[in-house]
């Protein structure tokens, strides 16, 4: 049987015995089953995988995150020792570039402590050999599946490309109450289709500017990363430090459902494969912001990722780099990985970037 045909299988006896699923605990399943997930069982990163991202594009993006840090450990009165926590570090390449670009800023690697959250075997593996690599003074990397497991102290948390991965559910607006989408079984039980559930809903599932949106509108919430930002939120509060949120996705709440599935770098149908093809969501950074406000953090921006990394200087360091390539083809590969990052029409609108600090930080690099 093929991981695909597992999954099925195993989808199919829950809605056989439970019912059918949100949306929610498809995706959660979908994603992260321990057998059978699409993150669980494979690495999904690359030209030659599924999708790719800023860090696989460009190593310009690591590095200025690593400075970013660097600058953010400074304003936190250079702590002799704290979390660098990265959420969901893919194959650990933002992390190398860092790390490898600020080992000059005196006393920083010594104070890192470095925990990351992950929940796949095969990257956390990757993760591994792509930090040793990396000749630093930094403690050993640790690994946990949810970031309340990080110990104590002041932290610096980098999330790119993770809040689009966690579940989401969605409502739809019918007849001026709200009916939650559900994941069932067709009428040949071969194979997943959508459908409402039955019952309205209580509309405090509904983020509060939708509410009383017109019939046919979607609302579309993230339980889970509200829950992970209200964490982080009251971890910088409380003991200090700063979060970087960087994904795609909108500032405002706006009705919409934004469920979409890609496999070889191509749009497909959401409930075609499951385990075999990755689902994200758009994030809504407005409700993260309400979220970490609530918890007592200081939000910064969003704004978008261009205007993120060309005020943290993407534009000098493209060109340093490119002067210094073996050759021309090498150099244009340079310029366009960096024009990637920030064009318009490519991540740099789409990807917002968003901080939460704790309230004594009042600006974060790259979003006054
Ligand atoms: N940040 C990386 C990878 C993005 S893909 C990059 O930019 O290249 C999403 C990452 O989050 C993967 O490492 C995936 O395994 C991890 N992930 C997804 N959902 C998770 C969850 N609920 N808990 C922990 N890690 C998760």
């Amino acid at each position: 049987m093929t991981g695909m045909n597992a999954l099925f299988a195993c989808l199919k006896d829950r809605i056989e015995r439970d019912g059918p699923l949100s949306v929610a605990q498809f995706m959660e399943l979908a994603l992260g089953h321990p057998e059978y997930g699409y993150y669980t069982s494979r690495d999904p990163l690359g030209e030659r995988g599924d999708f790719i991202t800023a860090p696989e594009i460009s190593q310009i993006f690591g590095e200025l995150i690593g400075a970013w840090s660097a600058t953010v450990w400074q304003a936190m009165g250079a702590p002799a020792c704290f979390n660098l926590v990265e959420m969901g570090p893919g194959r650990g390449t933002l992390l190398a570039d860092a790390l490898r670009a600020t080992k000059t800023v005196d006393g920083f690697h010594q104070a890192i402590r470095l925990h990351l959250i992950e929940m796949s075997p095969v990257l956390r593996a990757k993760q591994g050999a792509a930090l040793a690599g990396i000749d630093s003074q930094c403690s050993e990397a640790l690994w946990h599946r949810d970031v309340s497991q990080v110990p104590d102290g002041p932290s610096i948390i980098i999330a790119n490309e993770f809040f689009d991965a966690l579940p989401v559910r969605q409502f739809l607006r019918v007849m001026a109450s709200w009916r939650e989408r559900m994941v069932g079984l067709n009428d040949a039980r071969d194979s997943l289709e959508f459908s409402l559930g039955e019952q309205p809903v209580k509309p405090h599932y509904i983020p509060v500017p939708l509410r009383n949106a017109s019939d046919g509108a979607w609302a579309e919430t993230s339980p889970a990363g509200l829950r992970i930002m209200h964490t982080l939120a009251d971890r910088v509060t409380q003991q200090g430090g700063a979060a970087l949120i960087i994904d795609y996705g909108h500032s405002e709440t706006a009705p919409g459902e934004t469920l979409q599935a890609v496999q070889s770098h191509q749009f497909v149908d959401v409930l075609a494969s499951p385990g075999e093809q990755d689902l994200t969501t758009h994030v809504d950074f407005a409700a993260l912001g309400r979220t970490a406000r609530d918890a007592g953090a200081q939000v910064h921006g969003p704004t978008t990722q261009g205007e993120f990394l060309n005020g943290l200087g993407l534009p000098v360091r493209a060109r340093r780099l490119a002067a210094g390539a073996i050759d021309d083809a090498q150099a244009a590969t340079v310029i366009s990985g960096a024009d990637r990052l920030v064009g318009p029409s490519q991540m740099g609108t789409l990807f917002k970037v968003m901080g939460i600090s704790e309230p004594a930080i009042d600006s974060l690099p790259g979003l006054s």
